[in-house]
């Protein structure tokens, strides 16, 4: 499979960034994700507690899983929707992302398994047991930060990230990201209206993001937390990787028509 053609069928498909990983079990995640466990204790999302070590291993999705694809799009993220209710994150303006995204890695995936038969393809968008996030940083994509979220150098953190697991090998893989992170910067940190982050984990049962969006899929009335009726962006905003992709004029971007 070939390095380049994974890139440019990615740019073609509208992704912003894409990056390449040799798939393995992901244990030095171990202690992080365990870490994340502890402070949400019986937060909301129970889900991720569930057999959460095969989170480490993307052959638990994929038998004999080879390659990681990451893929992003960067979305403006300084524009909440304010409704009567409450502010909307930007991330949900267009409603849910998830079935244009998965549609856009499909599209990838496609062409790959059209060029490599009889390559296997998974395509995972947030929902399956993987961890998209450590992911991208072995892409090269960028690091996680204080917010828990994938910082890229470039366009910061507003990037809806997405993952396709193959069966073959690619003929070249990105470097795992190794650049400076955070450094000494804790502005996520303190932004937070509820405390929610500390030490690289966020506590699920405090985060305004987790609890707001939890509700609605449970089918229960918006209720506003600080203003904010669905997610929440105030660990973004703050954050000077986001800032400053405004200064340098690269806001807004432009409208994606998801298909
Ligand atoms: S999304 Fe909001 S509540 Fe959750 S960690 Fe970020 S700032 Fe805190
Ligand atoms: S606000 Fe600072 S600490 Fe938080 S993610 Fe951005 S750079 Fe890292």
């Amino acid at each position: 499979m070939k390095y380049e053609h994974i890139l440019n069928y990615a740019a073609e498909a509208g992704f912003t960034l894409c990056g390449v990983a040799r798939a393995r079990v992901l244990a030095g995640h171990a202690p992080w994700f365990e870490a994340g466990l502890e402070a949400s204790g019986e937060g909301v999302l129970p889900y991720l507690a569930r057999e959460w070590r095969r989170r480490l291993d993307p052959s638990t999705l994929l038998a004999d899983a080879r390659t990681v694809i990451v893929c992003a799009l960067a979305y403006d993220g300084f524009s909440p929707v304010e409704t009567d209710a409450g502010r909307v994150s930007a991330h949900r303006r267009n409603g849910d992302y998830h079935p244009g995204v998965k549609a856009m890695l499909r599209e990838v995936s496609e062409r790959l398994r059209a060029e490599n038969p009889p390559l296997r393809a998974k395509v995972c968008c947030d929902t399956s047991a993987i961890l998209e996030k450590a992911w991208a940083v072995e892409a090269g994509l960028g690091w996680q930060g204080r917010n828990t979220l994938l910082v890229n150098p470039m366009h910061g953190s507003f990037l809806l990230l997405g993952v396709i697991v193959l069966d073959a090998e690619c003929d070249r893989y990105d470097e795992p990201f190794s650049g400076v992170g955070c450094g000494s910067c804790r502005r996520c940190e303190e932004a937070c209206p509820t405390g929610a982050l500390r030490d690289r984990t966020v506590d699920t049962g405090r985060c305004i993001s987790a609890l707001t969006i939890e509700r609605s899929r449970k089918g229960l009335p918006a209720e506003p937390i600080n203003g904010w009726v669905s997610g929440c962006d105030e660990c973004q905003t703050a954050c000077p990787h986001n800032l400053r992709r405004v200064r340098l004029g690269a806001l807004p971007l432009p409208p994606r028509p998801f298909p």
